[in-house]
């Protein structure tokens, strides 16, 4: 099948079939040409309703999960946004239409590398991104509107909190190496933080200084 057409097809049945309704969402999964972040042997699939190894051990979420993050994290064209775990980039591509500025982190530098040319490819110009431990966050560029990570942590990074403006979104994946919890955690007014468990979930491990250690 013709590639624009499976992502048209994957927008109507895996995304506003089951109930994404943020139309600047839809429409960046229309936009995005997700066959271009998938192994070029792996392009048939790459409107499947799956997660897809990208190399390095690392996959690209499943694009059901990619929108429904996006959405959870109420983005508005001024914000700022940070994400932890480039991978394929495709997810800090998505955000770059729906966001002011994306900042994303990525700690392996062969998948790194690899996504900053999708992004000058697709002149995805409002994208900084470096190589590190993404754990601690990007203090020189904090606060940010929203944080996104992409990895499963096993608890809540402190420093990621420290770096959420007020009214801000983390929404983050915690819990054991299998299986995770999606959670939003929302800072308000008073600068306490309000959390809401959203949906259960698996993702590849967040490891660094404040995620899983042993791993580096
Ligand atoms: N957002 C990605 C995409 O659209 O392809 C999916 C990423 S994959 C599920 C998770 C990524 O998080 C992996 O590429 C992994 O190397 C990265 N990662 C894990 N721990 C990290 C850390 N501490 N800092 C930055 N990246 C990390």
């Amino acid at each position: 099948m013709n590639l624009d057409i499976a992502r048209k097809k994957m927008v109507e049945s895996q995304i506003i079939g089951r109930g994404i309704e943020d139309s600047r969402v839809i429409e960046a999964m229309l936009r995005v040409p997700r066959h271009l972040f998938v192994q070029e042997a792996m392009s048939a699939q790459a409107y499947s309703d799956s997660a897809l190894p990208i190399g390095e051990k690392q996959t690209i979420s499943q694009p059901y999960m990619v929108a429904y993050m996006a959405e959870k994290l109420e983005l508005r064209s001024s914000d700022r946004v940070l994400e932890i775990g480039t991978g394929s980039g495709y997810h800090a591509a998505i955000l770059a239409g729906l966001a002011q500025r994306v900042y994303t982190i990525e700690r392996i530098p062969v998948l790194a590398v690899k996504a900053r040319k999708l992004f000058d490819t697709l002149g995805l110009t409002n994208i900084a991104m470096k190589i590190d431990d993404g754990t601690v966050g990007w203090s020189q560029e904090a606060p940010f509107d929203a944080i996104l990570v992409t990895a499963g942590a096993p608890r809540i990074p402190d420093g990621l909190l420290k770096q959420l403006a007020v009214g801000g979104r983390l929404v983050i994946p915690v819990g054991d190496e299998k299986e995770q919890v999606l959670i939003r955690v929302r800072k308000d007014e008073d600068g306490g933080f309000s959390e809401e468990s959203l949906l259960d979930c698996r993702f590849v491990k967040l490891i660094g200084k404040e995620g899983w250690k042993g791993y580096e």
